[in-house]
């Protein structure tokens, strides 16, 4: 849509003061589909040449802001990393066609913090980093996890830019588990749920979204039982924080979120399916 407020529009390459009315443009896709009156200027992305994907020599993968689903999507299907499958899965969790695949951008999901943003589930689950520039140069890093505070809420200042969220090696070459369920077919995600087994030391780490405000990432040094990791998710998530939308009531996101967990739990683990379980 037409954004009428809008007054310009600038290349991020271009340093320039940051002003109220300012926000960072992506793709676009959120930005351009619901009127933003608060905004006066775009500052755009998509032009500053960063490279979408990049293997550092640690065996770590940094994932530029810029990389668009469709490009993370591509090269999940040529990485030899354990760990790849979940790319596309999660790129094929977005309630979106191709069209948004092309355009979308890994920086804009996590910035627009929506609990089932996937990429958020993605970085958050393979123990991601996001490296944070401020307006006067000073950087910073964030844990994905800890990047989204709640639905919308993200730990970002204002002009504070998100430049790239990196994934260590350790946990490119763990076992995952994903499962994912929408209160409808093809509808947004309301619980989606991915499990990481580490071979180096038999750690598992369980990640919760969208059923949240915002991830839960609950990491055990052995694999917990059944009752163990029920206790975990219980004693982590708040009653607030199972989120409550029209794509499902928190009683039901809360269940799916158990079971989904208990069900990555016994793939990872090799206890066998839950009954009934797909
Ligand atoms: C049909 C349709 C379906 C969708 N389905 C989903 C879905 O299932 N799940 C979901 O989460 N979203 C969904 N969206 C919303 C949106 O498309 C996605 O969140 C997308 O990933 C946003 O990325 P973008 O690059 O287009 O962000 P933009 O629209 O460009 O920006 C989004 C926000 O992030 C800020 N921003 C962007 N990049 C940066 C950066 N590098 N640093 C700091 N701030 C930045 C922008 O200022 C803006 O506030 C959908 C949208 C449509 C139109």
């Amino acid at each position: 849509m037409d954004l009428n407020t809008i007054a310009g529009i600038r290349g991020a390459h271009r340093r320039e003061p940051w002003r109220p009315g300012d926000a960072w443009l992506g793709g676009g896709t959120y930005l351009f589909s619901e009127p933003q009156p608060h905004l006066r200027r775009l500052v755009d992305l998509s032009r500053m040449g960063w490279e979408p994907l990049t293997h550092r020599a640690d065996g770590s993968l940094e994932i530029a802001a810029t990389c668009t689903i469709a490009q993370l999507a591509r090269f999940g299907r040529r990485s030899p990393a354990a760990a790849a499958p979940l790319f596309e899965q999660c790129c094929r969790a977005f309630l979106a066609s191709f069209k948004i695949w092309n355009m979308a951008t890994v920086g804009g999901n996590l910035c627009n913090a929506l609990p089932a943003g996937p990429m958020i589930s993605l970085t958050a689950a393979l123990d991601g980093s996001c490296l944070l520039l401020a307006q006067d140069g000073a950087t910073r890093e964030v844990k994905a996890a800890d990047f989204v505070r709640g639905e919308g809420a993200k730990d970002l200042a204002e002009g504070e830019l998100l430049r790239s969220v990196t994934l260590p090696a350790r946990a490119l070459g763990c076992r995952t588990a994903f499962r994912q369920v929408s209160l409808y077919g093809l509808g947004r995600s309301a619980a989606l749920v991915i499990g990481t087994l580490d071979p180096v030391d038999g750690s598992l780490a369980v990640t919760v979204t969208a059923a949240t405000t915002r991830p839960f990432r609950l990491w055990f040094p052995l694999p917990p039982t059944a009752a163990h990791l029920r206790a975990a998710v219980d004693s982590a998530v708040s009653a607030a924080e199972w989120f409550d939308d029209i794509h499902g009531l928190p009683e039901w996101r809360r269940h799916m979120g158990l079971r989904l967990a208990e069900e990555v739990r016994r793939e990872l683990t090799g206890t066998g399916p839950l009954e009934g379980a797909r």
